[in-house]
């Protein structure tokens, strides 16, 4: 049974660390449950998506995370041209949505990413353009001799609506010196997040779970993203990512010692626990059907999730690590998994606008 003051503090949007870790000790389904009643609360029996393409401009990348199975493994950099025209055909299937990103490459500054952003939005200015993690922003800022504020108001002014709040990985430095010590710290990750929001840039915020962290440091990311919605309200949705462990270095040291990838009642643990965190303050929790599977995804909107994601039309990054449920999902696929759930799917665009 859940003790009533931590049902109390949930729904009060002020659950605690230790009454987290306590959630983790009752029974799956009650926790689930509980999960599954605060998103019913806060935005009722809609489940939304987004008809969206995803463009990964290059492979090329001078980063060393040793989670990464997409770096280098083509070695290619789509052209202008090749980018115009994955950007028609999306707009040509109703692609609401053009999520972008790609490798950090050797001496590419700013402009590069600039270019990206006038191609969108020269030939379709309405699309919105969801592009470049936190990461990338910090590249292109370092490699051209600016600073955070001055790249991003330089993207915003040339095309960039809102951007992925990937690169988050798990939030505490003790976990990223293990799984990617070149990346940006947790600070910067924090810094560089808080400054798009007061640009005006809103970005989801993500979580890479299952390969060297412990719940307690899971808690903690939740709660320091809790901590920054506080402070911008800038977050528009939250994505539990789980880890895929092959074709990269860590997944490999995992597997050799026996672990496997995160379970079912794991992943359904943590899309629940992100949901009473995050209760009052973020009112999104999207559940990845590229990472979870559709079976699973199905099941994780009931257990807090409200939200399914993106068609993507392609997808590579999870691909490469091992990720075997397809590349793109049609939107009578999705809403067929929703309405099996018996909740009503709507289309939304990227800033949760049902789109009718
Ligand atoms: S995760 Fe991104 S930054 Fe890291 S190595 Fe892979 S492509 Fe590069």
């Amino acid at each position: 049974m859940i003790p009533e003051d931590i049902i109390e503090r949930a729904y009060m949007g002020t659950t605690t660390k230790e009454d987290a870790l306590k959630l983790l000790e009752v029974r799956p389904f009650e926790l689930y449950a509980l999960a599954d009643q605060l998103r019913y609360e806060a935005v009722g029996d809609n489940v939304t998506y987004v008809v969206n393409r995803n463009i990964n401009f290059t492979d090329k990348c001078v980063g060393t995370c040793g989670f990464c199975a997409f770096k280098d493994k083509k070695g290619y950099l789509l052209s202008p041209e090749q980018i115009r025209e994955k950007i028609d055909e999306a707009v040509a299937s109703g692609a609401t949505e053009l999520c972008i990103q790609g490798g950090l490459m050797e001496d590419v500054k700013l402009d590069l990413y600039l270019d990206i952003l006038r191609a969108v939005k020269e030939d379709h200015n309405h699309i919105h353009t969801h592009c470049f993690s936190p990461m990338e922003v910090y590249h292109a800022a370092t490699s051209s001799g600016l600073t955070i504020d001055e790249t991003l108001t330089e993207l915003k002014k040339n095309g960039l609506n809102t951007m992925p709040g990937t690169a988050a990985e798990i939030l505490a430095d003790r976990v990223r010196e293990i799984i990617c010590p070149r990346k940006i710290t947790r600070q910067q990750w924090i810094d560089i997040v808080t400054a798009a929001h007061q640009a005006g840039i809103r970005t989801t915020a993500t979580m890479m779970y299952g390969h060297v962290e412990t719940w307690e440091e899971r808690i903690d990311h939740i709660l320091t993203i809790r901590d920054i919605q506080k402070n911008t309200g800038g977050f528009t949705e939250f994505v539990p990512l789980p880890f895929m462990p092959y074709n990269n270095r860590i997944g490999e040291e995992i597997l050799k010692n026996g672990q496997f990838m995160t379970t079912g009642v794991e992943d359904l643990k943590v899309y629940s626990l992100a949901r009473i965190l995050l209760n009052t303050h973020i009112e999104n929790i999207q559940v990845s059907w590229v990472k979870l599977g559709k079976k699973l995804a199905q099941v994780a909107l009931l257990c807090g999730g409200n939200d399914l994601g993106g068609t993507l039309m392609e997808e590579s990054i999870s691909r490469s690590a091992g990720a075997s449920n397809g590349e793109v999902i049609t939107v009578e696929e999705l809403e067929w998994l929703i309405r099996a759930a018996e909740r009503t799917p709507v289309q939304r665009d990227t800033l949760y606008r049902s789109i009718l």
